[in-house]
Protein backbone atom coordinates (compact mmCIF):
# COMPACT_ATOMS: atom_id res chain seq x y z
CA UNK A 1 0.00 0.00 0.00
CA UNK A 2 1.31 3.38 -0.80
CA UNK A 3 1.03 5.72 1.87
CA UNK A 4 0.47 9.33 0.86
CA UNK A 5 2.34 12.34 2.78
CA UNK A 6 2.15 15.14 0.06
CA UNK A 7 4.38 18.05 0.26
CA UNK A 8 2.56 21.29 0.98
CA UNK A 9 1.38 23.60 -1.65
CA UNK A 10 3.95 26.41 -0.62
CA UNK A 11 7.13 24.17 -1.63
CA UNK A 12 5.54 23.47 -4.74
CA UNK A 13 8.15 26.16 -6.90
CA UNK A 14 11.17 24.10 -5.24
CA UNK A 15 10.48 20.65 -5.48
CA UNK A 16 7.63 20.44 -8.38
CA UNK A 17 6.96 23.35 -10.12
CA UNK A 18 5.43 21.88 -13.67
CA UNK A 19 2.53 20.18 -13.80
CA UNK A 20 3.23 17.06 -15.33
CA UNK A 21 1.59 13.97 -17.28
CA UNK A 22 4.09 11.04 -16.71
CA UNK A 23 4.93 8.73 -19.24
CA UNK A 24 7.57 6.14 -16.74
CA UNK A 25 8.97 5.10 -13.91
CA UNK A 26 12.60 6.00 -12.62
CA UNK A 27 14.30 3.98 -9.92
CA UNK A 28 16.61 4.95 -8.35
CA UNK A 29 19.08 4.20 -4.69
CA UNK A 30 19.08 6.77 -2.21
CA UNK A 31 23.06 5.78 -1.80
CA UNK A 32 21.99 6.07 1.92
CA UNK A 33 20.99 4.11 5.14
CA UNK A 34 17.62 6.24 6.41
CA UNK A 35 13.79 5.03 6.42
CA UNK A 36 11.84 6.19 3.68
CA UNK A 37 9.91 8.11 6.29
CA UNK A 38 12.74 10.35 6.96
CA UNK A 39 13.83 10.16 3.15
CA UNK A 40 10.61 11.81 2.99
CA UNK A 41 10.93 14.63 5.72
CA UNK A 42 14.16 15.49 4.79
CA UNK A 43 13.04 15.77 0.66
CA UNK A 44 10.05 18.19 1.89
CA UNK A 45 11.97 19.91 4.44
CA UNK A 46 15.15 21.61 2.66
CA UNK A 47 15.08 24.10 0.54
CA UNK A 48 17.39 22.33 -2.14
CA UNK A 49 15.76 21.54 -5.83
CA UNK A 50 16.26 18.12 -5.00
CA UNK A 51 13.18 15.67 -4.94
CA UNK A 52 11.66 12.57 -5.82
CA UNK A 53 8.08 10.67 -5.77
CA UNK A 54 8.25 8.17 -3.65
CA UNK A 55 10.60 6.58 -0.91
CA UNK A 56 10.40 2.86 -0.07
CA UNK A 57 12.54 0.52 2.38
CA UNK A 58 11.82 -2.53 3.76
CA UNK A 59 8.44 -1.47 5.72
CA UNK A 60 6.72 0.46 3.26
CA UNK A 61 6.40 2.56 0.72
CA UNK A 62 5.62 6.96 0.95
CA UNK A 63 4.77 9.06 -1.51
CA UNK A 64 5.52 12.47 -1.13
CA UNK A 65 4.80 14.55 -4.08
CA UNK A 66 1.96 14.03 -6.29
CA UNK A 67 2.11 12.23 -9.65
CA UNK A 68 0.47 14.72 -11.51
CA UNK A 69 3.78 17.07 -11.00
CA UNK A 70 7.36 17.08 -11.34
CA UNK A 71 10.40 16.19 -9.15
CA UNK A 72 14.00 16.86 -9.84
CA UNK A 73 15.81 13.42 -9.95
CA UNK A 74 17.61 12.58 -13.28
CA UNK A 75 19.73 15.03 -13.50
CA UNK A 76 18.63 15.62 -16.85
CA UNK A 77 17.84 19.94 -16.56
CA UNK A 78 14.29 20.46 -18.14
CA UNK A 79 14.58 16.90 -19.65
CA UNK A 80 12.29 13.54 -19.90
CA UNK A 81 13.49 12.60 -16.68
CA UNK A 82 12.88 15.17 -14.86
CA UNK A 83 9.72 16.53 -16.32
CA UNK A 84 7.96 13.14 -17.45
CA UNK A 85 8.46 10.71 -15.32
CA UNK A 86 7.31 9.46 -12.06
CA UNK A 87 10.97 8.84 -9.22
CA UNK A 88 11.00 5.89 -7.32
CA UNK A 89 13.59 6.01 -4.27
CA UNK A 90 14.83 2.88 -2.51
CA UNK A 91 16.27 3.25 0.69
CA UNK A 92 19.10 1.24 2.66
CA UNK A 93 21.60 1.23 -0.83
CA UNK A 94 24.54 2.26 0.83
CA UNK A 95 24.88 -0.95 3.96
CA UNK A 96 22.59 -2.95 1.28
CA UNK A 97 21.58 -6.37 2.92
CA UNK A 98 18.44 -8.30 4.24
CA UNK A 99 16.50 -4.16 4.57
CA UNK A 100 17.51 -3.07 1.34
CA UNK A 101 16.26 -6.58 0.12
CA UNK A 102 13.23 -6.45 1.44
CA UNK A 103 13.16 -2.71 0.15
CA UNK A 104 13.31 -4.23 -3.57
CA UNK A 105 10.89 -6.43 -3.00
CA UNK A 106 8.55 -3.68 -1.92
CA UNK A 107 9.43 -1.84 -4.82
CA UNK A 108 8.71 -4.11 -7.22
CA UNK A 109 5.29 -4.15 -5.87
CA UNK A 110 4.93 -1.02 -5.99
CA UNK A 111 6.38 -0.27 -9.46
CA UNK A 112 4.02 -3.28 -10.84
CA UNK A 113 1.22 -1.08 -9.10
CA UNK A 114 1.72 1.68 -10.72
CA UNK A 115 2.37 0.55 -13.84
CA UNK A 116 -0.88 -1.44 -13.97
CA UNK A 117 -2.65 1.74 -12.51
CA UNK A 118 -1.56 3.42 -15.69
CA UNK A 119 -1.74 0.54 -17.97
CA UNK A 120 2.33 0.67 -18.74
CA UNK A 121 4.04 -2.45 -20.00
CA UNK A 122 7.63 -3.39 -18.45
CA UNK A 123 9.00 -1.66 -20.99
CA UNK A 124 7.96 2.00 -19.05
CA UNK A 125 10.62 1.03 -16.34
CA UNK A 126 13.72 2.93 -16.69
CA UNK A 127 16.98 3.95 -14.73
CA UNK A 128 18.92 7.06 -13.10
CA UNK A 129 21.75 6.19 -15.01
CA UNK A 130 19.55 6.34 -18.47
CA UNK A 131 18.97 10.48 -18.22
CA UNK A 132 21.86 11.25 -16.84
CA UNK A 133 24.91 8.68 -16.76
CA UNK A 134 25.05 8.57 -12.82
CA UNK A 135 25.51 5.05 -11.31
CA UNK A 136 21.85 5.20 -9.85
CA UNK A 137 20.73 2.96 -8.67
CA UNK A 138 23.70 2.01 -7.45
CA UNK A 139 22.81 -1.08 -5.86
CA UNK A 140 20.28 -2.51 -7.99
CA UNK A 141 23.12 -2.43 -10.65
CA UNK A 142 25.21 -3.97 -8.64
CA UNK A 143 22.57 -7.47 -7.82
CA UNK A 144 21.88 -7.23 -11.54
CA UNK A 145 19.21 -4.19 -13.02
CA UNK A 146 17.35 -7.41 -15.37
CA UNK A 147 16.83 -9.36 -12.31
CA UNK A 148 14.77 -6.11 -10.93
CA UNK A 149 12.52 -5.71 -13.93
CA UNK A 150 12.31 -9.70 -13.35
CA UNK A 151 11.16 -8.89 -10.01
CA UNK A 152 8.42 -6.27 -11.10
CA UNK A 153 7.28 -8.56 -13.94
CA UNK A 154 6.66 -11.33 -11.63
CA UNK A 155 4.22 -8.94 -9.33
CA UNK A 156 2.74 -7.97 -12.71
CA UNK A 157 2.17 -11.72 -13.87
CA UNK A 158 1.14 -12.53 -9.78
CA UNK A 159 -1.67 -9.89 -10.02
CA UNK A 160 -3.03 -10.48 -13.42
CA UNK A 161 -3.48 -14.35 -12.37
CA UNK A 162 -4.82 -13.13 -9.13
CA UNK A 163 -7.42 -11.13 -10.65
CA UNK A 164 -8.08 -13.54 -13.21
CA UNK A 165 -7.74 -11.27 -16.44
CA UNK A 166 -7.58 -13.29 -19.79
CA UNK A 167 -5.99 -11.52 -22.89
CA UNK A 168 -8.07 -13.64 -25.86
CA UNK A 169 -6.68 -13.37 -29.26
CA UNK A 170 -9.76 -13.99 -31.45
CA UNK A 171 -11.63 -12.54 -34.93
CA UNK A 172 -14.37 -11.08 -33.04
CA UNK A 173 -15.52 -11.37 -29.39
CA UNK A 174 -18.48 -13.55 -30.37
CA UNK A 175 -16.10 -16.08 -32.37
CA UNK A 176 -14.55 -18.04 -29.41
CA UNK A 177 -13.91 -20.78 -32.08
CA UNK A 178 -11.45 -18.54 -33.67
CA UNK A 179 -9.46 -17.90 -30.83
CA UNK A 180 -5.42 -18.46 -30.97
CA UNK A 181 -4.56 -18.06 -27.41
CA UNK A 182 -5.46 -16.83 -24.27
CA UNK A 183 -2.71 -14.97 -22.19
CA UNK A 184 -2.71 -13.43 -18.53
CA UNK A 185 -0.50 -10.84 -19.59
CA UNK A 186 -1.53 -8.63 -22.09
CA UNK A 187 1.89 -7.94 -24.43
CA UNK A 188 2.00 -11.44 -25.07
CA UNK A 189 -1.87 -11.52 -26.38
CA UNK A 190 -1.11 -8.22 -28.48
CA UNK A 191 2.50 -9.85 -30.10
CA UNK A 192 0.36 -13.26 -30.65
CA UNK A 193 -1.64 -10.94 -32.18
CA UNK A 194 0.41 -9.45 -34.87
CA UNK A 195 0.71 -12.51 -36.83
CA UNK A 196 -2.76 -12.66 -37.02
CA UNK A 197 -4.39 -10.25 -39.53
CA UNK A 198 -8.00 -9.86 -39.19
CA UNK A 199 -7.64 -10.88 -35.03
CA UNK A 200 -8.18 -8.65 -32.00
CA UNK A 201 -6.89 -8.80 -28.56
CA UNK A 202 -10.25 -8.52 -25.56
CA UNK A 203 -10.30 -8.62 -22.21
CA UNK A 204 -12.27 -10.81 -19.99
CA UNK A 205 -14.59 -7.90 -20.11
CA UNK A 206 -14.93 -8.31 -24.05
CA UNK A 207 -13.56 -5.29 -24.88
CA UNK A 208 -11.28 -4.58 -27.70
CA UNK A 209 -7.68 -3.90 -26.11
CA UNK A 210 -5.92 -3.94 -29.38
CA UNK A 211 -6.83 -4.67 -33.10
CA UNK A 212 -4.98 -6.18 -35.69
CA UNK A 213 -8.02 -5.86 -38.34
CA UNK A 214 -10.54 -8.17 -36.81
CA UNK A 215 -14.15 -7.20 -36.88
CA UNK A 216 -15.83 -4.74 -35.14
CA UNK A 217 -12.66 -3.57 -33.42
CA UNK A 218 -14.71 -2.00 -30.47
CA UNK A 219 -17.56 -3.27 -29.94
CA UNK A 220 -16.85 -2.26 -25.94
CA UNK A 221 -19.19 -3.59 -23.43
CA UNK A 222 -19.19 -0.25 -21.40
CA UNK A 223 -17.88 -0.95 -17.98
CA UNK A 224 -17.58 1.84 -15.35
CA UNK A 225 -14.77 3.09 -14.16
CA UNK A 226 -13.59 1.81 -10.74
CA UNK A 227 -13.44 4.44 -8.54
CA UNK A 228 -10.90 4.59 -5.75
CA UNK A 229 -11.78 5.72 -2.23
CA UNK A 230 -9.50 6.92 0.46
CA UNK A 231 -9.96 7.20 3.91
CA UNK A 232 -8.29 7.90 7.50
CA UNK A 233 -9.45 8.67 10.74
CA UNK A 234 -7.75 10.44 13.79
CA UNK A 235 -9.12 8.35 17.44
CA UNK A 236 -9.11 9.71 21.04
CA UNK A 237 -6.01 10.03 22.76
CA UNK A 238 -4.10 10.83 19.19
CA UNK A 239 -5.17 14.65 18.89
CA UNK A 240 -4.55 15.42 14.97
CA UNK A 241 -2.26 12.36 14.39
CA UNK A 242 -3.90 10.22 11.63
CA UNK A 243 -3.59 6.55 11.21
CA UNK A 244 -2.26 6.35 7.26
CA UNK A 245 -4.28 6.02 4.48
CA UNK A 246 -6.50 3.20 3.71
CA UNK A 247 -7.59 2.85 0.25
CA UNK A 248 -11.01 1.14 -0.89
CA UNK A 249 -11.41 -2.27 1.54
CA UNK A 250 -7.97 -3.00 1.68
CA UNK A 251 -8.01 -2.24 5.23
CA UNK A 252 -10.39 -0.82 7.70
CA UNK A 253 -9.32 2.39 9.23
CA UNK A 254 -9.38 2.97 13.42
CA UNK A 255 -7.82 0.53 15.76
CA UNK A 256 -11.21 -1.02 16.90
CA UNK A 257 -10.15 -0.25 20.39
CA UNK A 258 -10.26 3.84 20.43
CA UNK A 259 -13.10 5.80 19.68
CA UNK A 260 -12.82 7.84 16.01
CA UNK A 261 -13.00 11.25 16.39
CA UNK A 262 -11.69 12.86 12.68
CA UNK A 263 -12.40 11.40 10.01
CA UNK A 264 -10.86 11.97 6.31
CA UNK A 265 -11.90 10.82 2.79
CA UNK A 266 -10.99 11.84 -0.47
CA UNK A 267 -12.02 9.80 -4.17
CA UNK A 268 -9.71 9.74 -7.01
CA UNK A 269 -12.63 11.49 -8.70
CA UNK A 270 -16.22 13.27 -7.98
CA UNK A 271 -16.31 14.56 -4.51
CA UNK A 272 -17.30 13.05 -1.69
CA UNK A 273 -19.19 14.67 1.48
CA UNK A 274 -19.61 13.23 5.00
CA UNK A 275 -20.61 14.93 8.50
CA UNK A 276 -20.39 13.48 12.04
CA UNK A 277 -22.15 13.75 15.31
CA UNK A 278 -20.24 13.99 18.27
CA UNK A 279 -21.64 12.32 21.26
CA UNK A 280 -21.28 15.31 23.42
CA UNK A 281 -23.35 17.43 21.00
CA UNK A 282 -25.93 14.80 19.68
CA UNK A 283 -26.12 16.85 16.49
CA UNK A 284 -23.75 16.76 13.30
CA UNK A 285 -21.58 19.25 12.68
CA UNK A 286 -20.93 21.36 9.23
CA UNK A 287 -20.81 18.80 6.52
CA UNK A 288 -17.37 18.37 4.87
CA UNK A 289 -16.56 18.37 1.21
CA UNK A 290 -13.56 16.37 -0.20
CA UNK A 291 -12.23 15.97 -3.95
CA UNK A 292 -9.28 14.49 -5.38
CA UNK A 293 -6.66 17.54 -4.37
CA UNK A 294 -3.12 17.64 -6.14
CA UNK A 295 -2.89 20.01 -3.46
CA UNK A 296 -3.02 17.65 -0.73
CA UNK A 297 -5.44 19.96 1.01
CA UNK A 298 -8.20 17.86 2.49
CA UNK A 299 -10.96 18.52 4.93
CA UNK A 300 -12.07 16.96 8.11
CA UNK A 301 -15.21 16.20 9.73
CA UNK A 302 -14.51 16.00 13.67
CA UNK A 303 -12.76 17.64 16.22
CA UNK A 304 -9.29 16.10 18.03
CA UNK A 305 -10.06 14.12 20.82
CA UNK A 306 -14.34 14.33 20.65
CA UNK A 307 -15.56 10.80 19.73
CA UNK A 308 -18.59 10.69 17.59
CA UNK A 309 -21.29 8.39 17.26
CA UNK A 310 -22.64 8.26 14.03
CA UNK A 311 -20.93 9.58 10.53
CA UNK A 312 -23.10 9.77 7.04
CA UNK A 313 -21.65 10.17 3.70
CA UNK A 314 -22.53 10.79 0.25
CA UNK A 315 -21.16 10.56 -3.24
CA UNK A 316 -22.26 12.57 -5.71
CA UNK A 317 -21.20 10.93 -9.40
CA UNK A 318 -24.32 9.43 -10.98
CA UNK A 319 -24.40 5.61 -11.40
CA UNK A 320 -22.38 5.15 -8.35
CA UNK A 321 -22.71 5.14 -4.85
CA UNK A 322 -21.17 5.16 -1.64
CA UNK A 323 -20.88 1.86 1.23
CA UNK A 324 -20.08 2.34 4.44
CA UNK A 325 -19.92 0.51 7.47
CA UNK A 326 -18.70 1.29 11.28
CA UNK A 327 -18.11 -0.87 13.95
CA UNK A 328 -19.03 -0.35 17.72
CA UNK A 329 -18.55 -2.45 20.87
CA UNK A 330 -16.11 -4.53 18.51
CA UNK A 331 -18.69 -5.39 16.15
CA UNK A 332 -19.16 -4.06 12.47
CA UNK A 333 -22.52 -3.02 11.83
CA UNK A 334 -24.75 -3.15 9.08
CA UNK A 335 -22.96 -1.52 5.61
CA UNK A 336 -25.19 1.41 4.65
CA UNK A 337 -25.24 3.09 0.93
CA UNK A 338 -25.62 6.47 0.17
CA UNK A 339 -26.03 8.10 -3.23
CA UNK A 340 -25.96 11.74 -3.66
CA UNK A 341 -28.02 11.95 -0.77
CA UNK A 342 -28.28 10.58 3.02
CA UNK A 343 -31.78 9.40 2.28
CA UNK A 344 -31.12 7.26 -0.61
CA UNK A 345 -30.35 3.78 0.59
CA UNK A 346 -30.88 2.81 3.84
CA UNK A 347 -30.29 3.61 7.51
CA UNK A 348 -28.61 6.85 6.62
CA UNK A 349 -26.04 6.94 8.81
CA UNK A 350 -23.48 4.44 10.16
CA UNK A 351 -23.21 4.21 14.38
CA UNK A 352 -25.53 3.33 16.82
CA UNK A 353 -26.00 6.97 17.59
CA UNK A 354 -26.64 6.19 21.11
CA UNK A 355 -23.53 7.27 22.84
CA UNK A 356 -21.47 4.47 21.72
CA UNK A 357 -18.55 5.43 20.35
CA UNK A 358 -17.33 4.27 16.56
CA UNK A 359 -13.80 2.67 16.88
CA UNK A 360 -13.23 1.67 13.34
CA UNK A 361 -14.69 2.58 9.67
CA UNK A 362 -14.42 0.80 6.20
CA UNK A 363 -15.90 2.62 3.19
CA UNK A 364 -15.76 1.95 -0.87
CA UNK A 365 -17.41 3.71 -3.80
CA UNK A 366 -19.09 1.47 -6.06
CA UNK A 367 -21.06 1.20 -9.02
CA UNK A 368 -24.94 0.96 -9.09
ZN1 LIG B 1 19.27 8.47 -8.68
Amino acid sequence: MLIQRLISSDKYGIKCPYVMDPIGICIHNTANDASAANEIAYMQRNNNEVSFHIAIDDKEAIQGIPFNRNAWAAGDGNGQGNRRYIHVEICYSKSGGPKFEAAEKIAAQEVAALLKQYGWGIDRVTKHQDFSGKYCPHRTLDMGWQRFLNMIQAELNGASQENGELYRVRKSWGDAASQKGAYSIKENAIAECKNHSGYNVYDSNGNCVYSNGGSQPSQPTPTKEKIDLFSRVAVKGRGSKYYDWVKNLTDYTGDMKNPCCLFMAYPTKGEVRFRVSPISEGRYYSEVQNYYSSKGIYDEAGLPNVPFDKIQMRFDLPGYKIRYRAMCNGCWLDWVENGNSYMEGHNGYAGLGDGTPITAIECEIVTR
